[in-house]
This record gives C-alpha cells, structure tokens and sequence, in this order.
C-alpha cells in the first residue's frame, strides 16, 4: 500500500505553488492510498488555481505565504494540513475531506467507514477492500439515531 513517490514527483511539477517549501520542513509524504489521488488532485487543482489568482493581483505574501503541512489518513478520512490559507482554501479543503468518507481509500469506488474485526482502526473502503482486509461495517448506533 501506499508508495506514492511518483505521484508526490507528479504533483510538484504540476501545482508549485502549493508544493513550495518554506522551510522547517521534514520529509513529506502522502500518508494514504491512491483511491483517494482523484480528490487530492482536484483539491491541489483548486488551491493552485486560488494561489496563482491571487498572485496575480498582487495579493500573495511571500513572507506568510501558503504550505501543505502534512497530507494523511486519519481516522477513515482525509487530513489536509495546512498553514497561511485563507477561508477560500479551507473551504475547499473541507469539501475534499467530506468526499472521502464516501470514496475507498484503495480504489476510488464509492464507500463507507469499516473497522478491522477486534480493533479500533476506521478505515474508508468499498465492500471488496473491506473484505480483503478483514473489515467490517463501522456500526454506530447513535449517529444512526441522529439522522433518522
Ligand atoms: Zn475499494
């Protein structure tokens, strides 16, 4: 699983401005799988499209400018960290985390929140990764009871 160097390689060639580093910095990585590459992308596709707008208008501070922290799986879904963004990015950012709670991590096809069988890990799959994995549905019964 995982190994996206090549995609990460990608991405930096793709949207600079999202991928420039501003130091203090440690090694960077995309801590998920590449079911979840459609949405990061079209997330990446925005920001660099909000950055180079407002670079155009002279309103893009060098000194305090944007930088994606840290890009990972946490609990079933999508963490974007970032620092210097405005409400435009975390707007943006917000929707792409709310996608993969319905999107499997390992594929792309639609899914929903499992959990291994005897622990406590959540995970985002379809119904085959969740077997393949030995996952089963997470069953909550209280967020049920709220949304019916
Ligand atoms: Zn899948």
């Amino acid at each position: 699983m995982k190994d996206q160097n090549s995609t990460y390689e990608d991405w930096k060639k793709r949207f600079p401005r999202c991928f420039e580093r501003k130091g203090g910095w440690m090694a960077f990585s995309l801590e998920y799988n590449a079911g979840w590459n459609g949405i990061v992308e079209e997330l990446l596709g925005k920001i660099e499209g909000h950055l180079a707008e407002k670079q155009a208008l002279g309103l893009l501070d060098p000194d305090c400018g944007f930088q994606i922290n840290q890009i990972k799986e946490k609990f079933g879904t999508l963490r974007f960290y970032v620092s210097g963004a405005d409400d435009t990015i975390f707007g943006f950012i917000d929707e792409a985390e709310r996608k993969t709670a319905n999107t499997c991590e390992m594929c792309g096809n639609s899914g929903a929140l499992y959990t291994k069988r005897g622990k406590f890990w959540l995970r985002t799959f379809c119904a085959a990764h969740a077997e393949e994995y030995d996952y089963e549905p997470y069953n909550s019964e209280a967020a049920n009871e709220d949304t019916e």
